[in-house]
């Protein structure tokens, strides 16, 4: 590319200063010619440099890309790419057209959709290049699977890009596995607008919305109420993971939902893949566990366990200057009877319409507890002066002033309560309901139907009724209680007539104790009819060894008649000891009338038509109702002995004595006058009328041996 002396035809180069002039010339063009050489030279430099650049550049690419002239020709590419195809160093050069590259590979069988079209498909290829329609997936025989993407450049060119995707491919078929095959109904949704991308067969199933209508919803439309709480969800994917959501069904109802996100890219967008597990069973059943463990299953009330967490929540209000409340401990009288009589079922009935008086009756805030049986408690709160509690114990005890209607059994009960306040009986639950339940067992012993408020030496005396009790059964099995008898005089001839059977308890500790003391605790524990079981066969038993015209007469119990065998147990007895049933007096007393049931009445007819005598003990003193004398034909009335004591100095006793005396005439009724004591009495009450007499002028109650030996004195005494 040097100047070169060119020789020309002009004149002026046959002169001096024309050669001088070429000379010139030719040495500018020179020069000129040097610069041009110098400058071509640092552009070719210059473009090998930005060739080098650009080739490091794209070999630290991960993607394989690729150069093309306008022609299809290869200008560049970078091993990526040529790792891609797998081309041979040898073919591969710069020039070498994409087309015949193709065709190579067709050859080879590179490229499953080339089968059976390879010209065709070369040729759409090559078409395909200058009309780029962004990015294609390609298949190559070895089963990978390579995202294309061309550009057309400035210079009409192509710049290609190569991604090999099969192990994306290949995750993306497996999620799509797991994704539709999964039972556990699964959404995609966009992070971006909440929008449903994708369902699964079970969501589309379980939902209920229909698959199409669902990729037109967006999440919030079946996420329940709170599409605020959606923000959170994908700010904090990972950690809501398994939280609780509640989700709305296309038929409208709620279902609880256990939700596991996973944050994924789906069609290129940013998306939550979310896992609604359906919990809404096992949520239903955990309340249904945790109701149950904290209420009474009969009446739905809370139970023993829920009222004693209320209880501590109130006490830990009291220690922080809360107010005070009180413990009220509510048992119905005659349950029992309830139960024996209409049965079960029907005592239930009996509970639950009672659980619902109570709730009636008491404000929300307020708990009623089912303690159990025909217990229940109830909390009031502010209280702070038992008259706080006296309005409630009366509107309570107003309650069961109304008959329940039990399947058409209408049934009146009555019932106890007790009361203890806190924190003036007690700051603890134990305490608290402890002595409660003392006050009611109090309120019982004083008459049913009553309510007691704890007071402080109730502890003392419920202790040692328990210990009573535990002595009693004890004695029982031991043989420790023995039967004394008194007699009963004929006040005309002064004979014994009768012996009244009392039970002695010889305490090994205690010495005597008194039945007056321990035959209550007897019928509130039962233990009575064992106990009045052995006082009957003992008297029976004792009376056949007395002579024929003397009677034995033993104290029933109201209790004995309740379970109904009371009639086969006197007959028993009876038989057993070879007793006449006319020698035997069953003592009962007017509490036992207050109950007129068809078992008591026909108990009653039952043994007088056996020929058992029935006396009617300790009259004047309960409810002295004349009328109970006439609605069962009794053989004998016993005036109560505060009646007879000192009647010489009491004129209303005297009045009393003479009253029920005539009644007795006109009824046709023996009248027998008890306590007496004096000669005093005696003569008064032999003025009166009266025909027999029981008191310690005559005799104390006094054991078999010495009665035989009373009955031998009178018999000879007769005899002379
Ligand atoms: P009760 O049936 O009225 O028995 C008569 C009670 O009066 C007896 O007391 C007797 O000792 C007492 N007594 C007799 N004469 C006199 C007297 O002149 N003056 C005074 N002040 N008292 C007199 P006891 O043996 O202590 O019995 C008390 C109560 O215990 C009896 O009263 C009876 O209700 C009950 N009881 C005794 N034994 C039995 C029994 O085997 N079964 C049942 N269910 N109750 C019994
Ligand atoms: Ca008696
Ligand atoms: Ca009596």
């Amino acid at each position: 590319m040097s100047g070169r002396y060119h020789p020309s035809g002009s004149k002026a180069a046959n002169t001096l200063a024309g050669v001088a002039a070429w000379l010139r010339q030719c040495l500018a063009t020179r020069r000129n010619a040097e610069r041009a050489e110098a400058e071509t030279a640092i552009a070719v430099e210059n473009a090998r440099l930005a060739h080098a650049r650009l080739r490091a550049a794209i070999d630290i690419l991960p993607e394989g890309v690729v150069f093309l002239d306008s022609e299809g020709r290869y200008i560049l590419w970078n091993q990526q790419y040529a790792d891609i195809y797998k081309r041979s160093a040898d073919l591969f050069q710069p020039g070498v057209k994409l087309e015949d590259t193709l065709r190579v590979g067709v050859a080879r069988g590179d490229y499953p959709e080339a089968l059976g079209r390879e010209e065709t498909w070369i040729r759409e290829r090559v078409e395909r290049l200058y009309n780029p329609t962004g990015r294609h997936e390609q298949l190559l025989s070895d089963g990978r699977t390579i995202l294309i993407e061309e550009r057309l450049t400035g210079d009409g060119g192509v710049i290609g890009l190569r991604v090999d995707i099969t192990e994306m491919k290949k995750r993306e078929a497996s999620f799509r596995l797991l994704f539709d095959g999964n039972p556990v109904p699964m959404f995609v949704y966009a992070l971006d607008g909440f929008r449903i991308l994708a369902v699964n067969d079970a969501a589309v199933k379980h939902y209920g919305y229909g698959r199409e209508a669902m990729l037109a919803m967006k999440l919030g439309a079946i996420h329940s109420g709170d599409c605020q709480a959606l923000d959170t969800i994908d700010k904090t994917a990972e950690d809501s993971a398994g939280r609780t959501w509640q989700h709305r069904k296309a038929c409208g109802s709620i279902i609880d939902v256990a939700i596991f996100f996973s944050q994924l890219t789906y069609e290129g967008q940013s998306a939550a893949l979310i896992a609604a597990v359906d919990i809404t069973a096992r949520k239903r059943a955990e309340a249904r566990i945790a109701f149950m463990a904290h209420h009474d299953a009969l009446t739905s009330l809370p139970n023993r366990v829920l009222l004693r967490l209320r209880m501590e929540e109130m006490l830990a209000g009291l220690r922080h200057g809360g107010s005070g409340f009180a413990v009220i401990c509510l048992d119905l009288d005659n349950f029992k009877w309830v139960n024996d009589t209409l049965g079960h079922s029907l005592g239930d009935t009996l509970l639950q319409q009672l659980g619902e008086r109570l709730r009636r009756e008491l404000p929300e805030r307020e708990t009623i507890a089912r303690l159990g049986g025909d217990e229940f408690a109830i909390l009031q709160s502010h209280v702070e002066t038992p008259g706080d509690v006296s309005e409630l114990m009366t509107r309570l005890l107003s309650l069961f002033g109304e008959p329940f209607d039990l399947d058409g059994h209408t049934v009146t009960v009555g019932a106890s309560m007790g009361v203890a306040l806190a924190p003036d009986d007690g700051c603890d639950t134990d305490r608290l309901l402890k002595n409660a339940d003392m006050a009611l067992y109090r309120a019982k012993a004083e008459g049913k139907g009553a309510f007691c408020f704890f007071e402080q030496d109730m502890d003392a005396r419920v202790q040692s009724r328990r210990r009573l009790e535990i002595d009693m059964r004890t004695a029982l099995q031991a043989g420790g209680f023995e039967v004394h008898y008194q007699p009963l005089v004929g006040l005309d001839s002064g004979e014994f007539r009768a012996f009244e059977a009392l039970i002695r308890w010889p305490h090994p500790e205690r010495g005597m104790i008194s039945p007056a003391e321990f035959i209550p605790v007897a019928e509130e524990t039962g233990l009575i009819s064992q106990l009045g079981l052995f006082v009957l066969r003992r008297a029976c038993a004792d009376a056949a060894r007395w002579p024929d015209g003397v009677n034995v007469a033993v104290n029933l119990s109201p209790i004995q008649f309740k379970n109904g065998v009371l009639l086969q147990t006197v007959r028993d007895a009876l038989t057993e000891a070879g007793l006449s049933p006319t020698r035997l007096e069953l003592e009962i007393t007017e509490t036992l009338l207050l109950d007129k049931s068809e078992l008591v009445s026909s108990t009653l007819h039952a043994l007088r038509a056996l020929g058992v005598r029935i006396s009617m003990d300790d009259f004047g003193t309960g409810y002295s109702s004349l009328s109970y004398l006439r609605s069962f034909p009794f053989d004998k009335i016993k005036i109560d002995r505060s009646f007879v004591h000192d009647i010489s100095a009491n004129a209303d006793s005297q009045a009393i004595v003479r009253a029920i005396v005539s009644l007795g005439e006109s009824l046709g009724i023996k009248i027998t006058a008890e306590g007496v004591e004096t000669e005093t009495d005696l003569a008064y009450l032999k003025a009166e009328g009266c025909t027999e007499g029981q008191g310690f002028l005559f005799s104390k109650a006094l054991p078999q041996r010495e009665i035989l030996a009373l009955l031998a004195e009178q018999k000879t005494r007769r005899a002379a």
